[in-house]
């Protein structure tokens, strides 16, 4: 062995425990800030706005995954065999409930699992009936009927209801992180009562307070702002109007001054393009849902700003 030899091993063992020193800090400093996958809580949500709330308040303790996709109607989804593959792990399943989720019934049966929570964020909220909205009566005969207006999500007063029921329920899985929950919830919830004001003073000066709408989405938002839904183009989804309903629906236009109807992405344009150009006013696109990756529609609270913005193009 030579004398040169000798410190190189050494610097090679000093590299070898400073490589695991640096390890093992980074595996404290990860444990910290991203818990593990196993710890994380395992969450489904029906529709996108309940996802986006379930991640803010359960921010690196929640994997919150969308069940429905976007672009898709939550009024005709179908789960896929995919779809049941991946609610087995689910712990948390964010539901607006109230037969809303039609389909739900089979994943939280496949899923057979004693410890899964489902969350119906619609209990305890006042429900507008539904009058037609009855979804594909086939596919309803056997889970039951809807039991009022589903759409409770697009009311900003009841988003923060729900946000409360959601760190009620993170919390009852996770007792642990109960005080994180809450906290984030309440922080979230300050957020919602900006929206709720911003909401308030923009639709307060809102020239025409009736609207028609593509399906009954905004009567929570309707009834909390005090606007009135004078239209709905289709009662339930894929029915198209029938002639008359057509004729009376291009009246109130003209009687109300109304500017502009509203589509949805969700769902075909068709019908409400139809009484746009014989009433000779706008189709504009309120969205009742977003998604991830969608421009400006890609939180809950953007997307509320969104449509608010395309409101006040047409009624303002
Ligand atoms: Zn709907």
């Amino acid at each position: 062995m030579t004398r040169g030899a000798y410190p190189a091993t050494l610097s090679l063992d000093m590299k070898i425990s400073f490589a695991a020193i640096v390890l093992a800090l980074l595996a404290l400093l990860t444990g910290c800030s991203t818990p593990a996958p196993e710890a994380r809580i395992q969450v489904a949500a029906s529709i996108f706005p309940l996802a986006d709330i379930t991640r803010n308040v359960g921010k690196e303790m929640a994997d919150v995954y969308v069940l429905i996709p976007p672009g898709a109607s939550p009024h005709t989804f179908e789960p896929s065999p995919r779809e049941f593959k991946k609610f087995v792990n689910v712990r948390v399943f964010v539901t607006v409930g109230a037969g809303f989720e039609f389909w739900a019934e089979k994943l939280i049966k496949a899923a057979a699992s004693e410890s899964l929570l489902v969350v119906r964020t619609s209990q305890g909220v006042q429900m507008i009936p539904d009058v037609a909205h009855a979804h594909r009566e086939t596919r309803l005969s056997s889970v039951g009927r809807q039991e009022g207006n589903p759409h409770i999500w697009l009311d900003p007063t009841i988003a923060k209801k729900i946000t409360h029921q959601i760190a009620v329920a993170l919390a009852e899985v996770d007792s642990g992180h109960a005080h994180f929950y809450m906290k984030n919830a309440n922080e979230y919830m300050s957020l919602i009562d900006s929206l709720h004001a911003e909401v308030k003073k923009a639709v307060s000066n809102f020239g025409i307070k009736e609207y028609v709408a593509f399906h009954p989405a905004w009567s929570y938002f309707a009834r909390t702002y005090g606007l009135n839904e004078v239209g709905i183009i289709e009662e339930s989804p894929g029915r198209q109007p029938t002639p008359k309903q057509l004729k009376r629906i291009v009246e109130d236009i003209g009687k109300f001054e109304i500017k502009a109807v509203f589509s949805e992405p969700q769902l075909s344009a068709k019908a409400a393009m139809a009484i746009a150009e014989e009433a000779n006013v706008r189709v504009l696109m309120l969205d009742p849902l977003g998604g991830e990756g969608i421009p400006g529609r890609d939180s809950y609270l953007n997307l509320m700003r969104y449509n608010l913005n395309v409101m006040r193009q047409a009624m303002e």
